[in-house]
Order: structure tokens, then sequence, then C-alpha cells
């Protein structure tokens, strides 16, 4: 009998094996870390074959935990960080560099060449749904063959592929060498900048102009589907590997975010909050992304407008591991407490340039309103609402391009066990905040997507019925506070453009 959904997590900073029962519920988790390398500013790098190391490891892990086989799974799905791009060697199964990792910003050169062929950062935005920004793939694809020694010869020859890190997953658990396959979902596909919206299909003229060769990029298919079996050695070995969706869209996905209107937001390294927009494609006209939601089998693709925060939990990460203001994340909130309010001072963390709405790859982080009056604790606050402030924006601009209001948040991500953050954002936006009981809606939404695949859930509805409430914060904020603060944070934002011009 096959009881259990594996989902394989390959998230920024670790990477997890949950496996799921068929009530959705969590049976065992594995995880592990993996470095992050940042050789200069604005870069960050990540070894692609210590992540897939770990992916071997967790599953095993996670398997021996409850003493799993391979038999008690009727399939495997992928989720992944998204936009990061390996450029690998298909006859060694080597990467011919580090993964570029969505948050670098080394591109941004490669990015004014492209948008001075005209068209501006727009330029290719009705046909992929994104601007042009240091955020995507394409971009990084080029940056490798055009410094790294070798490979544009390589990749003209057909000798290298690319792939995001599910693909990258895919492959090394399909066979690698062996007979591994090179396949990614239309999910990943979609933040390449090379995948027309409406065909799901690369677009020729855009991998020209980026010199990208075809031949490297792998085939795209839905996001549930059986794609091909983990290899017949090994761990999980035989069992299908059945759904694929990238970290943003599985988290859309696990929240059974399946009606046009329904949104949710994750917040984790950064924050992605996605509007499913049925199968319109909605182009937004106030900073948003448009990307594929999902795509289930045969189906039609259903869309959603994206808007993507580079930097939120991982400011406090930085605020732990750059400044040592605190020991551990939760510690933010137990600082944050000890002061009234945020003393006046606003956190712009513009480490990545600013993302949606913003879009300026020009943008540098900054603190303003010191005095000697601040202490840590206003730090800590400020550094909390930053996140609550960048989501604002991003609704705000969701309000104005689909005409509808958000009547209240779906939230998940390792920060929503934050009460002081969830309770600001829910008076800064003035609807209420929502918890599920599983908070592991990334993780879940890649099961769900396999196990529909395979029969193992029968249909949508029978997913809707699993999803229940865990907590809600309701708005408590007077409407001239939530407007006095707000146009502070826009104050901020202004200090930090232009900086790198
Ligand atoms: P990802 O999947 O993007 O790697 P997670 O969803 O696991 O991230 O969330 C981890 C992030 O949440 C980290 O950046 C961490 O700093 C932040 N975080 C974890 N716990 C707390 C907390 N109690 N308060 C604020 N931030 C937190």
């Amino acid at each position: 009998m096959t009881k259990y959904i594996a989902a394989i997590d390959q998230g920024t900073t670790s990477t997890r094996c949950m496996v799921f029962d068929h009530d959705g519920a969590v049976v065992s988790v594995a995880q592990m870390e993996h470095e992050q390398i940042f050789p200069k500013a604005g870069w960050v790098e990540h070894n692609p074959t210590e992540v897939w190391d770990n992916t071997r490891k967790v599953c095993a892990e996670a398997l021996a935990k409850k003493d799993l086989q391979a038999s008690d799974f009727a399939a495997v799905g992928i989720t992944n960080q998204r936009e990061t791009a390996v450029v690998w060697d298909k006859t060694t199964g080597e990467p011919v560099y580090n993964a570029i990792v969505w948050q670098d910003t080394r591109t941004d050169k490669i990015c004014a060449e492209l948008e001075a062929l005209g068209g501006g950062a727009d330029r290719y935005k009705e046909k992929v749904g994104l601007p042009l920004a240091t955020y995507f793939s394409g971009p990084k694809v080029r940056w490798i063959l055009d410094n790294v020694e070798g490979a544009r010869e390589k990749a003209e020859a057909g000798d290298l592929l690319f792939g995001n890190m599910d693909t990258w997953v895919l492959w090394n658990m399909t066979g690698g060498t062996d007979g591994g396959i090179h396949v990614t979902d239309v999910t990943n596909a979609s933040r390449t900048l090379l995948m027309d919206l409406a065909t799901l299909s690369w677009d020729e003229s855009i991998a020209a102009d980026m010199k990208i060769p075809l031949s490297m990029l792998p085939e795209i298919k839905s996001s549930s589907e059986v794609y091909g079996e983990v290899r017949p050695r090994g761990v999980l070995s035989g069992v299908p590997i059945a759904g694929i969706l990238g970290d943003q869209q599985a988290a859309t996905f696990g929240q059974v975010c399946f009606e046009p209107g329904t949104a949710k937001n994750t917040y984790g390294t950064g924050n992605f909050l996605l509007l499913n927009t049925g199968e319109e494609k909605v182009l937004s006209k106030n900073g948003l992304l448009t990307t594929v939601c999902y795509k289930i089998g045969d189906n039609k693709p259903i869309y959603a407008l994206e808007g993507s925060i580079a930097v939120t939990g991982s400011l406090v990460q930085w605020l732990r591991d750059n400044l040592g203001l605190i020991k551990d994340a939760p510690e933010i909130e137990d600082l944050a407490k000890g002061v009234e309010d945020n003393g006046d001072v606003y956190i712009v963390p513009a480490f990545s340039g600013l993302f949606a709405p913003h879009w300026r790859s020009d943008a540098r982080g900054a603190i303003v309103g010191l005095t000697r009056f601040v202490n840590k604790g206003h730090i800590a606050r400020a550094a909390l609402e930053a996140v609550a402030f960048q989501s604002k924006e991003v609704v705000d601009a969701m309000n104005a391009d689909s005409g509808v209001d958000l009547t209240e948040l779906k939230v998940d991500g390792g920060m929503v066990v934050n009460d002081t953050l969830m309770q600001f954002q829910a008076d800064l936006l003035n609807v209420p905040v929502i918890r599920p009981q599983i908070n592991e809606t990334t993780a879940l939404g890649a099961a769900y997507a396999a196990g529909l695949a395979v029969g193992f859930w029968k249909d949508e509805d029978e997913l809707r019925k699993q999803w229940a409430e865990d907590k809600r914060w309701d708005p408590q904020m007077d409407d001239a506070d939530r407007d006095r603060l707000y146009a502070k944070w826009n104050k901020a934002v202004k200090r930090t453009l232009d900086w790198t011009t």
C-alpha cells in the first residue's frame, strides 16, 4: 500500500524532505542548510553539488526517521527556490560554475544592455510578464556563458545544460549522466524571461538576444504529471516524480488558492504575494509580475499576479549574522516588544535593489531617522515593520491592478510565528491576516501536485477540504496612525534610490 507523498523543498537557505499522508499531515521531515556564498558585494551563490548531496541526505533521513521504504510512496513532488540558475556539463554532470542565486545583482549591466536594444525594462514584458531585472534566470545564464572560460563554445556544441534548481534536482534524481531527464515545469520556466506566457514555450528571439543556445534549455512540462522515476538505486528508487512547482506557486497551491481572486503572502527569506487570476493573464500596470500559477496535466494554465520582495526574513538573518544584534531569529520579537513604537526609525532593506513594485536595481539599503534616543529595540521593531510596509506596497499595487480590494490575507512561511509582525501587518493593511494549520504550504503544494497526478488525491475539491484556519489577527490601528506611518515609510524608500548610479 502506498500511503505517502514525499516533497522535496529545495529552498534558498536549506533543503527539506517532507513526508505527507493522505490528510495532508506531516509524517516526517528532515532538513539541511547549505552555504551562502558571497564572493563580492551584490553576488550570491550556492554550490549545486552541495545542494544535490543535501537533497539525497534529507530524503534518506526523512524516510529513516519513520522507517519508511520506497514502496510506501505513491509519488515525489519537487518545489524549489526559483530563478537560481545552474549550468552543467551533461557528459560529466559537473556544474561549470556555482549556482547564481535569485538575489544576485551581477547581471545589472547585461540587463541594461538588453534594455538598450529598445523598449527599456519592459522590452519583453508583454510576452513573458516580467520586467528586465537581475532577479530572473536568463541574464544569469548569459553571464555564465560570457564569463566562464570555454563555457560558450561548449554550450554552442550542445554539451551544457541549464536548469533552475528543480531541473538540477530532477536530472540528478532520474540518473544524471546515466539517462537523467532534462525537464522543467511551466512555473519555473515563467521566471527565466525566456518563456512566452501564452504558448508556454521558449521564445527563440529572446534567447537569441541573450545569446543562449536553445539546446541548453529544458523541456517545459505541466506542474502535475509523471516526468520520470527516481533512478533504480538508493532512497525512493522507482517512485514516480509527478509534481514540480516553483516555491511561491507551490505555497499558493498548498494554500488551496484555486479560485480567481484568492491570494497568499509567504514570509520567508523574501516575501511573495501571489493572486490567482484564473485562465486570464493580467498584465500589471503597477509593478507586479505576471506568472504561471500552475498547470495541472492537460488542463489550461492558471495564471497569477505576483508581488516579489527580495529581503524580509533575510533582514532578520542579517541583524543576527552581520550585526550580531540577536542570537536567533525569534529574539527579534522579544527586542521589538521592549519598545513602544519604532522611535521614528525606518529600515529599507534594499540589499538586492528594490523588487516589486519599484524594480530599482540602483537602490541600496538604508536605516533612517537615527537619533541618540534609538536603541536595539527600535531597530528590531523597524526591521519587522519593514516586512509589513513592503507587503503593503505590494497589496496596494495588487488592488490597483485587479480593481478589487483584498478582503483578507492568507499567510505562511518562517516569519508568521511572529505575532508582533502579524498584528502590525493586519493593522497596516486594515484587513484580517489568517494563518492555516499547516504552515508548510510550500512542500504541501508540491505534494498536492504530485499526488493529483497519480490519483493519490482525487481532485482539487478533496484538497480544499484539508485547509483549516489556525490563527487570525484583526486590524486595530486608527486610520490616522496608519497614514502617518506609511507616509514616513515612503519618505524612507526615496532615500535608497539612485545609490549605485
Ligand atoms: P525560506 O523557505 O525562504 O528559506 P522560511 O520560510 O524557512 O524561509 O523562513 C525563514 C526566515 O524566517 C528566515 O529568514 C528567518 O530569519 C525568519 N524567521 C524565522 N523565525 C522568525 C521569527 N520568530 N521572527 C522573525 N523572523 C523569523
